[in-house]
């Protein structure tokens, strides 16, 4: 400012001196640093490793057998990935080995039909309600519809609602499409033996499609053994857990992909997903998984489980082995581990908890810290 109290527009000319540069640039990397979700990352990844470690040690639980070819895989397997809503990643492991998605598919598959129909539709045809049942219990709500779109009845309605002016190719490559979208162009395979197989033995899923049908609970013109097929597919659906945790990246940010910056869903479609995965995401473990872990997640019985940290980041971890409810056991391990060590849980930031260590970005949060911030520059 100028004596009489205007702004002085003038600047000094010439370079800034040396030692100004110097601080200003340790300045603007530290800024840059802190606008990242997890500043400190590798601080943040050498404890996650550490996790991943201790998780590795349990071998509780046993491989899914129900359908045939999921038993043929080894049970030792154990990959994890992160990524950021900002793209930093992170992975140990079997990270990059393929397994079939099962049911961390419906997340996406529900977010599919969402964008296709509006909320409005898709919930007139299934459920947001937590079942309090197995995944693939032969029950409805009581009006006939499948309780919610993460467990196989509703998830198979939402295949009906997915492209059904396709042909069965064309539907299928539909959602291969999407997913590789929302995985940020990573490769999606197929696995046939897996699908050959299920199809084979899915008896249940076929009785619930008929049970569907026979409530008149599908949109007209449902073609139930197109339906039925397609499911089967997108169960068969193949990713590793880089390619999944970018998945759950891309719900943690709103609907954009972090490695690829694309839009790729509305952020009311990513709203409505988190929200069903927070409540329903975990089987008949999803009330319990909400209180102690507090996290919108989604596990498959392939032993793939999908954890979204909103606004933060996006996990997966693969391991095989599953708990009675069909949840893998390393999987809720990790989980439990990751939220006792940092303030993941929704309700961390409760007023007046116990504070545990927070790895995200911090805002300036208050006058003097930023005058604190300018002061650094006027000192000079
Ligand atoms: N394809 C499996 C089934 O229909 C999916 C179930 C799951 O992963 N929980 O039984």
């Amino acid at each position: 400012m100028s004596d009489d109290g205007t702004r002085d527009n003038q600047r000094p000319g010439g370079e800034l001196p040396h030692s100004l540069r110097q601080q200003l640039d340790a300045l603007l990397e530290s800024t840059l640093a802190g606008q990242q979700a997890i500043p400190r990352f590798d601080e943040f990844c050498a404890e996650v490793s550490g996790i991943f470690d201790a998780a590795a040690e349990s071998r509780g639980g046993d491989v899914a057998t129900y359908i045939p070819e999921l038993a043929c895989v080894d049970p030792e397997r154990f990959g994890l990935a992160l990524c950021t809503v900002d793209g930093q990643r992170f992975a140990r492991g079997d990270a990059t080995v393929p397994f079939c998605l099962q049911s961390t598919y419906k997340p996406i598959g529900y977010c599919i039909a969402l964008e296709e129909h509006g909320e409005d539709v898709v919930h007139r045809y299934v459920g947001r309600e937590p079942s309090g049942r197995g995944f693939n219990e032969l029950t409805l709500d009581h009006e006939g519809r499948p309780h919610n779109p993460m467990i196989n009845a509703g998830a198979i309605m939402c295949c009906a609602l997915t492209r059904p002016d396709l042909d069965p190719a064309g539907r299928f490559k539909y959602v291969q499409s999407r997913w590789r979208e929302v995985a940020g162009g990573a490769r999606v395979g197929f696995d046939n033996a897996v699908y050959l197989s299920e199809r084979e033995t899915g008896d249940r899923n076929f009785a619930l499609g008929y049970f569907m049908r026979e409530k008149k609970g599908f949109p007209p013109d449902t073609d139930l053994m197109e339906t039925l097929d397609l499911y089967f597919q997108c169960c068969s659906l193949e990713l590793d857990a880089q390619g999944v945790a970018v998945a759950a990246a891309t719900l943690a940010g709103g609907g954009v992909c972090p490695v690829t910056g694309k839009r790729v869903l509305e952020p009311r479609t990513v709203q409505n997903c988190l929200s069903l995965m927070s409540s329903c995401g975990m089987y008949d473990f999803s009330g319990e998984f909400a209180f102690s872990i507090g996290l919108p997640a989604k596990s498959g019985v392939s032993g793939a489980l999908m954890i979204v940290v909103p606004n933060v980041l996006g996990i997966c971890t693969w391991s095989p082995r599953l708990d009675r409810l069909g949840n893998s056991v390393r999987g809720v391990e990790f989980c439990r581990a990751l939220v006792q060590r940092f303030a993941f849980h929704t309700y961390d930031n409760l007023r007046g908890l116990d504070k545990k260590r927070d790895p995200r970005r911090r805002a300036l949060e208050s006058w003097s810290e930023l005058a604190t911030l300018l002061g650094q520059f006027a000192e000079d």
